[in-house]
């Protein structure tokens, strides 16, 4: 269903809200303060992205199987929006599965189905991505996340106590979504796929360039707009390098994977149950 703009959303909050926190923000946020300082600002519920991109990602894998012309991954709406307007031949091969975003609000919408959920993105496309969704009501990125931490005075806690977590839904290997290449990746395409078959580029410059070349071996190109993929988001850090950014996401995953998560905080596969992630 689409519907005409993003619902206002107003501060201190005042109803119940769930928000998903882009993998990316450890470019410009801490882990775990950034869940301490979101509930500080009013969020009922701080959820990682990073469940809706495995079963995006387990999507990939089942169309690329059964595939036999071209796809292109459909997970960025800078790509969706410059196939739609500069390669409408195109259009036609974007694959029809959901965005993490989109998947993620679904999973919160059949879990948290009286809150409103926002999206705490690195870039602007996905404010418009949000607009032509009702799995998503808001959207906020990280300079006006900072700005809002800024005008509540929400200061990072120097000192943590055991258990400051995310509510739920966490997943590890899903955790490098935020870097170039990372669908192919965990979408385990090296198991489908030759790896003359697919292409992992991030930039949009590069994609463009290989758009207007021919490549007659390539059945899926996995592809995103911003240098890096979203660690080179508009709304990221912009004091750091890519590399850097790149050793803070991996970083970010190896320090979760020595965490011990309770079962019910987990993104199990049975917790997606009943939901289609294809559009
Ligand atoms: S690659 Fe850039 S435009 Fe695409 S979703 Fe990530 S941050 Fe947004």
């Amino acid at each position: 269903m689409l519907r005409k703009g993003m619902d206002k959303i107003n501060f201190p909050l005042k109803e119940k809200y769930v928000i998903m926190v882009a993998p990316s923000f450890v470019t410009d946020f801490s882990y775990p303060d950034i869940i301490y300082r979101l509930k500080k600002l009013g969020f009922d519920k701080v959820v990682e992205l990073t469940f809706g991109a495995k079963m995006v990602s387990r999507e990939y894998h089942k169309l690329l199987n059964k595939s036999k012309g071209l796809v292109i991954s459909s997970t960025c709406p800078g790509i969706v929006s410059t196939i739609e307007n500069r390669y409408p031949e195109l259009k036609n091969k974007l694959a029809k599965i959901d965005s993490p975003m989109v998947a993620m609000g679904k999973i919160c919408k059949k879990y948290f189905p009286k809150h409103k959920i926002v999206f705490l993105s690195p870039c602007n496309f996905k404010k418009i991505e949000a607009e032509n969704t009702r799995y998503v009501d808001n959207v906020i990125d990280f300079e006006e996340l900072k700005n809002l931490f800024k005008k509540y005075k929400i200061k990072k806690k120097p000192f943590y106590r055991r258990g400051i977590r995310f509510d739920k839904f966490y997943n590890d290997y899903t955790k490098i979504y935020p870097l170039g290449g990372a669908l192919a990746k965990t979408a385990h395409l090296k198991n489908i796929l030759h790896e003359k078959e697919f292409s992992s580029i991030d930039g949009i410059q590069h994609v463009m360039k290989f758009l207007s070349e021919k490549h007659d071996n390539i059945k899926f190109l996995d592809c995103l707009f911003c240098e890096g993929g979203c660690i080179g988001g508009p709304h990221t850090n912009k004091d750091l390098s890519i590399n850097k950014k790149r050793k803070k996401i991996i970083a970010y995953l190896k320090k979760s994977m020595k965490e011990d998560i309770p079962e019910d905080r987990k993104g199990l596969l049975n917790k997606a149950e009943g939901i289609s992630f294809s559009n």
